[in-house]
């Protein structure tokens, strides 16, 4: 009896989180809508814009054009904005490491990182590590691929971050891509590769 409401009591207490935030426990795992999501509509806009100018920069700098920003748990806030530096040095992976190195993990959790294209491999490992827990995306990797072919200043892969993400052990919630954006995040790749 008593090994009974023992059960009974853990799931409840198991229940509660789940029944606070009002989202079941399978639906990070496919989760690309944007309800209840840390950003609302026009925020996803606006940030898709600053990553994109940090994606011009990086151009301007003679780097592959993406960029990206991380953005607070206030939804408006943009704590770092970062273009890609290097074939290694990925936006994603550099404002990760910078923000792992100055922000609380907890905190990290409630941010949200912005990126023009869709995180590879090697960035959603290092969002994932970093512990951000949200993550934006205007366009597809697969797209990009497409534009960027073997390239070797960026031999795109085609591995999607969600895939990623779901073979770790954290509920990091993704919403992309944002077809509305599609054009205007691809003219800086299209202008870059001539295509
Ligand atoms: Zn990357």
């Amino acid at each position: 009896m008593k090994n009974i409401a023992m059960t009974f009591s853990l799931a409840f207490l198991l229940w509660i989180p789940v029944a606070c935030t009002g989202m079941e426990l399978g639906d990070w795992k496919s989760s690309s809508n944007q309800k209840d999501f840390s950003l609302n509509h026009q925020q996803i806009l606006k940030h898709l814009r600053t990553a994109t100018e940090a994606a011009k920069e990086a151009v301007e700098s003679g780097h592959p054009p993406f960029g990206a920003v991380l953005v607070a748990p206030d939804g408006e806030t943009v704590l770092m904005k970062q273009g890609n530096v290097s074939l290694m040095d990925h936006a994603e992976t550099v404002i990760s490491r910078l923000a792992f190195a100055k922000y609380d993990p907890d905190y990290l959790w409630k941010c949200t990182l912005v990126t023009t294209v869709e995180p590879c491999a090697m960035c959603s490992g290092n969002i994932y590590w970093a512990n951000i827990g949200n993550v934006v995306y205007g366009v597809e990797e697969i797209t990009v691929r497409e534009l960027t072919g073997a390239d070797k200043r960026n031999p795109t892969m085609d591995l999607p971050c969600r895939t990623v993400f779901k073979a770790g052990q954290k509920p990091i919630r993704v919403v992309g891509p944002i077809p509305e954006m599609e054009d205007e995040l691809l003219a800086t790749i299209r202008a870059y590769w001539k295509r």
